[in-house]
């Protein structure tokens, strides 16, 4: 059965969060907010969203979530991810909401109490601490931050950066070594680390191509961060020790699905803006909708973004139906696909803009920074086509003769063999 509908009750809820997104959260973009002012100002809004029903909503009823499929979860992060604010309105950002997932997955009572909680209240804030500057993002097997165990806990000794949010978290989820000896996908362990526990350096915020200027502790910040010895108790370790890349693996399939949806958002937002200057800038007898590229531009981003979107809605749906294994392919294929439909929609709209879309008094500068980076984290673009592909190669045989398949000259005899007699017959009729 197919079926693209959606069920009336929440269309509701879309359509109030797409008022409420764009009217109360998009002019707090505007306003270079510390965090402390952000959280005075989105306080009431984060309220208005809880009495709605809508917030953590990716989290099981028992947490306070409303254990939305994610398709639901899809359609809300599209319109959540026209702004980066929304999603903090909403409970779900990144990196908490993948962190609270972690903790509702793993953790033990304890640690929910501790951390999971307050995280969901919005007292607390985390970062999710991986990459290495030393080692391959991209292969974590190669990760070197060791966690060592001795009577009294867990040592953890490292370097990471670009933990995103580090600088102003509360606790860092830390992905290390524990058992150098084990198969490479059961070495790591996940362990909570308290921001402020000895030996924890936090260096700088890197300054990116998002956030060029140099700042330290604002939100979308992505920290160095050093682990000199960082002590930690037995309660520290999240998750079976060396189950570090399951649980990360069974986080990252919904956490794609979101992005993927709000880069669309932001997509739409960057179209739309092409689309309006289409219809009044006018250059050589024409406004610019009248000339042909400009149209290819519009149609051409409207194809792709229709593609990414049903791409990223039949993953959603796999997900919720067949869980995350039956989904792996699909992940793959949007992450790479809808980094690309993000950067060219909005490259496309700079470019209709002229001088205008590479100034600062449009967003789609920034849009455009933004969307550069989605083709390196949570897999770069590269990682995710060999994942795809050796999937697909899985359902494939070298043919046992080394002919291939659809080889002319050899279907051609085989055809004359099997239809000999049709083929004699007609010849004796001549
Ligand atoms: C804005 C931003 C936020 C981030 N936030 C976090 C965070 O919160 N926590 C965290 O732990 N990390 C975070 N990261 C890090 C991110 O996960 C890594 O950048 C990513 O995994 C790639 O790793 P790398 O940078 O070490 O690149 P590398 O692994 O060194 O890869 C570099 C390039 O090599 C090529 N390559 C690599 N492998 C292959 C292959 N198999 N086939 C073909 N080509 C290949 C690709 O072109 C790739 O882009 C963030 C990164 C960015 C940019």
């Amino acid at each position: 059965m197919w079926d693209f509908s959606t069920e009336p009750e929440f269309q509701a809820h879309l359509d109030w969060m797409r008022d409420f997104v764009r009217d109360e959260v998009r002019p707090l973009e505007l306003l270079g907010l510390s965090p402390e002012q952000f959280d005075r100002a989105t306080a009431p809004l984060k309220e208005r969203v809880k009495e709605r029903g809508l917030w953590a909503a990716h989290l099981p009823p028992d947490l306070g979530g409303q254990g939305y499929g994610q398709v639901k979860l899809g359609l809300m992060h599209e319109i959540l991810g026209t702004t980066p604010f929304a999603p903090m309105v909403f409970g779900n950002s990144a990196p908490d909401s993948g962190n609270s997932e972690i903790l509702a997955l793993a953790g033990t009572e304890e640690q929910k109490d501790r951390w999971l909680h307050p995280l969901l209240n919005g007292d607390l804030r985390s970062a999710f601490s991986m990459t290495e500057p030393e080692t391959a993002g991209s292969d974590p097997t190669l990760l070197q931050t060791r966690a060592t165990k001795d009577a009294d806990g867990w040592v953890i000794s490292g370097h990471k950066w670009f933990s995103s949010h580090a600088s102003i978290a509360d606790f860092l989820i830390v992905m290390a070594v524990s058992d150098p000896d084990a198969r490479p996908h059961q070495r790591a362990s996940m362990f909570i680390v308290p921001a402020d526990a000895p030996g924890v350096r936090i260096a700088r915020d890197v300054a990116t191509m998002e956030h060029p200027e140099d700042v330290y502790g604002q939100l979308g910040g992505h920290a160095e961060v050093f682990y000199d010895d960082v002590r930690v108790g037995p309660d520290a370790l999240l998750g079976a020790e060396g189950a570090g890349f399951l649980i990360a693996q069974q986080r990252l399939g919904p956490g794609r699905i979101h992005h993927c949806m709000r880069w669309l958002g932001v997509a739409k937002r960057a179209f739309d803006m092409m689309c309006e200057r289409a219809t009044y800038r006018f250059s050589h007898g024409s406004v610019l909708g009248e000339k042909q590229s400009v149209q290819n531009f519009i149609a051409d981003s409207a194809a792709e973004m229709h593609a990414a979107r049903l791409m990223t809605l039949h993953a959603a749906w796999l997900m919720d139906t067949q869980g995350a294994a039956g989904a792996r392919r699909e992940i793959s294929l949007i992450k790479f696909y809808g980094a690309k439909v993000l950067h060219d929609v909005i490259d496309r709209a700079v470019q209709v803009h002229g001088a205008l879309g590479y100034s600062t008094d449009l967003p789609l500068e920034q849009m455009y920074r933004y969307a550069r980076a989605w083709r390196l984290y949570d897999g770069a673009d590269e990682v995710h086509r060999q994942t795809v592909a050796r999937l697909i190669l899985r359902g494939y045989v070298a043919p046992a003769d080394g002919v291939p398949t659809e080889h002319v000259p050899t279907r051609r005899a085989e055809a004359q063999r099997r239809f000999a007699d049709i083929l004699e017959a007609v010849t004796s009729n001549d």
